[in-house]
């Protein structure tokens, strides 16, 4: 028998969360804590110092030796700089671990190595960060011993934003002020507050951790840059929800473990489509959280992958040939006494309301379709939208056959009266249809689809932060309820305004609607005829961050400033130049010192072989025409890295972060793939024992 694992007590074991502050702080300072909490604020330092203690003593408890703020530059992981809790011994030579209300409210870490676009120049090394009470304090278990991490912010000197928390936390206020709005037009006068709420779906690789160590590309680019299909792919679609083998199921084990001692509410377990391909699903909760507890996820998948003889891969494209990552992102509003805005409800009036969010998101999207796609845009992402495998990249919103014949009725009408008269609105609607979500109707094809009381966002890249994708989200809704409250607050006829409102919003928007398959040429050509835009690379949406458009949104409601998109804007095409970099200069290294030399031995063992068999007085034409194929391969492989060589000096030499980043797309990034091919099919010409690293088989069918 197993033995019986205590979830209950295991959970949140490793999190200073709110029922252990009540227990160990004297009462008006937790309850300071807690209205701070749900209503914003800043601690007064007494306080602080008071929390800094209880939480230091706790985590002293745990075995914590030192605290860091924890992090989230714009490189899309986390940072963290380590301090002890020891302190300046006294005259007997006796030291007390201290923790002050100063340090744990705000940080200053020497931050001149993150990356920021220009903001802050290296002699202005000062960042600051600060606590977010919101997200809890954790503790984490590595080989540093545990480790008190703070989530905080991390902001410049001047106070720019220098991370990806700041602006989602000032999106979810954003859009919280906004949709208070919205509903106090319905009469709830009790909500003093909407919460974004995520639910991100991660998926992840694992491969053997001594065969990834064979492969620099695995090493240094976290992908596969050469590569022969195995035999077998994902064709018989036999691993999807497949069984999951032992050595999985015990990393499973652990990993459920690990999360949830970290307050993590890990939820769901699976094979996914690919060989090697996994999924885990936390339950849903507020955006911020969300967002760092996605962190952790992606975080303790590596550590726990380490122990258990794996490597856990994140990035998008692992392997070429069978499907990559992504992180689905579901999104909801709900008010502090607890409406789901996308939730249809079961009266008129709720229905009404959720035809109204569902117009503005409608609004939301079409207008800002092009910020949504860059929020879901990473390097590795590239490989994946719009390769059949993840949604295509063009934006478009699926509603399911219900919803979208009201909206299509909603549009078709063109009575302007409406009354609710005996349940029934004169558009035709009585109380909406009840929009469960149903597992056979939905499309996956969808980049932002309705799934019964929330949008599910599947752009986003596995190794992606959620932040940028809920922050633009949040922001482009707070923007279409802050112009519908303008108009309706001032509405004579509200019943009157709010059917027309919804009905010029759903016309005018409709286009982003798109229920077919959005894998197919045919919605490419039908989008583009609609006008909807189709962002092919993560450089090409680089520019969406700085159109009027844009910095109007984000100016306005405080989210970024002009100078904070800019840097980013420089940020991005930085990460991409250097990341293609890496890949380059990877490939440049296994095909010079790797690929070229085994295959060199190769081809001289099967010349001395020709020779010896044509010495015996046999045939030796199979042996001589594989050494002719082998050999011009062999040729072209070396043009190539020859081409790649140059082209890589031309483009790392470039000074201009823009036209950098499109050389490295556009010219690099071909030359890339010239490389791979020739070696990919030396691969399968070459003896297997005479092969430098291992293979995909060997990776995706040997875990
Ligand atoms: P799928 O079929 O896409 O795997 P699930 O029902 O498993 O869908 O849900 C996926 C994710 O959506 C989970 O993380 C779940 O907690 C989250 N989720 C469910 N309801 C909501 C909601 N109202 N808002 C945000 N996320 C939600
Ligand atoms: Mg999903």
């Amino acid at each position: 028998m197993s033995e019986v694992l205590n979830v209950e007590e295991l959970f949140a074991s490793n999190v200073f969360t709110l029922g252990k502050m009540k227990e160990r702080l004297p009462k008006n300072v937790y309850k300071e804590v807690k209205k701070i909490m749900e209503q914003g604020g800043e601690l007064s330092l007494a306080a602080a110092d008071v929390v800094a203690k209880a939480m230091k003593d706790w985590a002293v408890e745990k075995g914590a030796t030192h605290y860091t703020h924890w992090f989230q530059p714009l490189t899309g992981i986390t940072a963290e700089k380590h301090d002890s809790f020891v302190t300046h011994p006294d005259e007997t030579g006796k030291m007390l671990m201290e923790f002050s209300g100063k340090e744990l409210i705000k940080g200053e870490p020497d931050a001149s190595s993150f990356p920021s676009g220009g903001l802050r120049s290296t002699f202005e090394a000062r960042g600051y960060t600060a606590w977010d009470m919101t997200s809890p304090a954790f503790i984490k278990e590595a080989a540093t011993g545990p480790i008190l991490c703070i989530p905080t912010a991390f902001c410049s000197y001047t106070g720019e934003a220098l991370d990806k928390k700041t602006p989602l936390l000032r999106s979810m206020e954003a859009v919280s002020e906004q949709a208070v709005r919205i509903v106090r037009l319905f009469g709830n006068t009790e909500a003093t507050k909407v919460t974004a709420s995520v639910g991100g779906e991660q998926e992840y690789f694992l491969v053997d951790q001594k065969k990834a160590l064979q492969r620099e590309d695995l090493i240094f680019a976290g992908r596969t840059l050469f590569g022969a299909p195995a035999p077998k792919g994902q064709e018989m679609e036999d691993h999807y929800f497949g069984v999951i083998r032992e050595r999985i199921g015990a990393y499973m084990n652990d990993l459920n473990k690990e999360l949830w001692k970290l307050g993590v509410t890990a939820k769901t377990q699976h094979n996914e489509v690919a060989p090697a391909q996994h999924e885990l699903a936390p339950i849903y909760e507020t955006a911020n959280i969300a967002v760092d507890h996605n962190q952790i996820i992606m975080e303790t998948m590596k550590r726990v992958a380490g122990k258990h003889g794996m490597r856990c891969l994140l990035h998008e494209k692992p392997f070429a040939g069978v499907n990559g990552s992504g992180k689905h992102n579901n999104w909801s509003l709900t008010t502090d006494n607890g409406i789901n805005l996308l939730d249809p409800g079961e009266t008129p009036n709720e229905n009404i309301q959720f035809l109204l969010v569902l117009a503005c998101i409608m609004k939301a999207i079409d207008i800002h379709a092009d910020l949504l796609r860059q929020s879901a845009s990473n390097v590795g992402n590239d490989h994946r939208l719009g390769a059949n495998e993840a949604p295509p990249a063009i934006i478009s919103m699926f509603l399911g056959e219900q919803l979208e014949d009201v909206v299509r009725q909603l549009v078709e009408t063109g009575v302007a009266a409406t009354s609710i008269e005996g349940g029934k609105l004169e558009t035709g609607v009585s109380t909406l249809p009840d929009f469960e979500k149903d597992a056979t109707d939905r499309n996956r094809t969808s980049p932002f689809a309705f799934t019964g009381n929330k949008f599910e966002f599947r752009m986003v890249g596995s190794s992606d932060s959620l932040a940028s994708p809920n922050t633009i989200l949040n922001a482009i809704v707070a923007e279409a309820f802050c112009e519908a409250a303008d108009r309706l607050e001032k509405a004579e006829d509200f019943d009157m305004a709010v059917h027309d409102l919804i009905k010029e919003y759903m016309t005018k928007h409709q286009r982003i609607i798109f229920n077919g398959d959005g894998y197919s040429d045919a919605w490419v050509e039908k989008a583009a005829k609609r006008g909807l835009p189709n962002i092919k690379s993560m450089v090409e949406a680089v520019d969406t961050l700085t159109t009027e458009k844009a910095i109007r949104l984000f100016e306005r409601f405080g989210i970024f400033t002009e100078a904070e998109l800019a840097s980013r804007a420089e940020v991005l095409y930085e990460t991409y130049a250097k990341t293609i970099n890496i890949e380059a200069l990877t490939m440049i290294d296994m095909a010079s010192k790797q690929i070229i030399p085994a295959v060199v031995g190769y081809t001289r063992t099967l010349a001395d072989t020709v020779l010896a068999v044509k010495e015996a007085g046999a045939d030796a034409s199979v042996q001589t025409e594989l050494l002719t194929n082998v050999s011009s391969r062999l040729k072209e492989t070396k043009e190539a890295l020859v081409k790649l060589i140059e082209v890589e000096k031309t483009a790392s030499a470039m000074d201009d972060a823009r036209a950098q980043a499109y050389f490295y797309k556009d010219t690099v990034k071909e030359a890339m793939a010239a490389l791979r091919k020739p070696a990919d099919e030396l691969e399968m010409l070459v003896d297997r024992k005479a092969w430098p690293f291992p293979t995909y088989a060997d990776l995706i069918f040997e875990v």
